[in-house]
């Protein structure tokens, strides 16, 4: 069997054995694999929820992945931040995540970004989707400002405490809401706790984590209409799903012209 890789518009043999549950799936098949392959995303925050979603997105065989994040491996995020280990401590967290990611799946080029997010990086060019898997309000705000500006979709995901949420925005659908329609002027100060501050249940980050991947994999192939106007909300104490719909606000000052 032939582990050579097969360029960017064909897969190996190794590659058809390695996807073949996906390409078994009548959603996915060839077609969509390769689409994947070809696909460019970037996860912003390699931390509770990045890790996850970036390890999905890995072993689905997302071609090009590139994470941003500043900072390094603390003792307290291993609790949650399931791609790193005791050993990493000390270590910056985008590149260790990078690693993983690349041991996990040789086919994937993960490129770490050792700093925030900030929309203007070189390395976005031709970006097809950005997964917010940030903690703070101004990153959120500023990822979404890029994918409206450059009409690229954005899955956001949080989780705090035992509560998280799930949104997929696509500004290339017409009339199609933002963060910013469906949270406003939030920061810091009006409530957007962060886990530093209220602490989070850690196999919850692993949830969000997990259907922001599912999500992000339904954008890449074009099959999450069903998705968008949808804030998911999970409860874990209650174990319970819900859904809000919601729509574009006229007034808003990001995505309304
Ligand atoms: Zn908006």
């Amino acid at each position: 069997m032939s582990t050579v890789d097969a360029g960017t518009d064909d897969l190996s043999d190794e590659e058809l054995l390695r996807y073949s549950r996906h390409i078994l799936h009548p959603d996915i098949d060839f077609e969509g694999q390769l689409i994947l392959k070809q696909a460019r995303v970037a996860v912003v925050g390699a931390g509770g929820l990045g890790c996850p979603a970036a390890m999905y997105l890995a072993a689905s065989g997302v071609g090009t992945m590139i994470i941003f994040d500043d900072d390094v491996i603390e003792s307290s995020n291993l609790q949650r931040q399931i791609a790193f280990t005791t050993a990493d401590i000390g270590q910056s967290k985008t590149e260790t995540l990078c690693r993983r990611l690349e041991e996990l799946n040789p086919h994937v080029s993960a490129k770490p970004v050792r700093k925030r997010f900030e929309g203007k990086e070189a390395v976005l060019e031709g970006i097809d989707l950005v997964l917010d898997c940030s903690d703070n309000f101004a990153t959120r705000s500023g990822v979404n400002r890029f994918c409206v500006d450059n009409r690229v979709p954005l899955v956001s995901g949080a989780a705090i405490r035992s509560e998280g949420q799930l949104c997929v925005f696509d500004s290339r659908a017409a009339g199609s809401a933002c963060y910013h329609c469906l949270y406003g002027d939030m920061d810091e100060a009006t409530g957007a706790a962060n886990c530093a501050e209220s602490g989070v249940l850690s196999p919850l980050v692993g949830v969000i984590g997990a259907l922001q991947a599912v999500e992000a994999v339904k954008v890449l192939l074009n099959q999450h209409q069903q998705s968008l106007g949808k804030l998911l909300l999970y409860d874990a104490n209650g174990a319970l799903f819900r859904m809000l719909r919601f729509r574009q606000d006229p007034a808003c000052t990001v995505c309304a012209h």
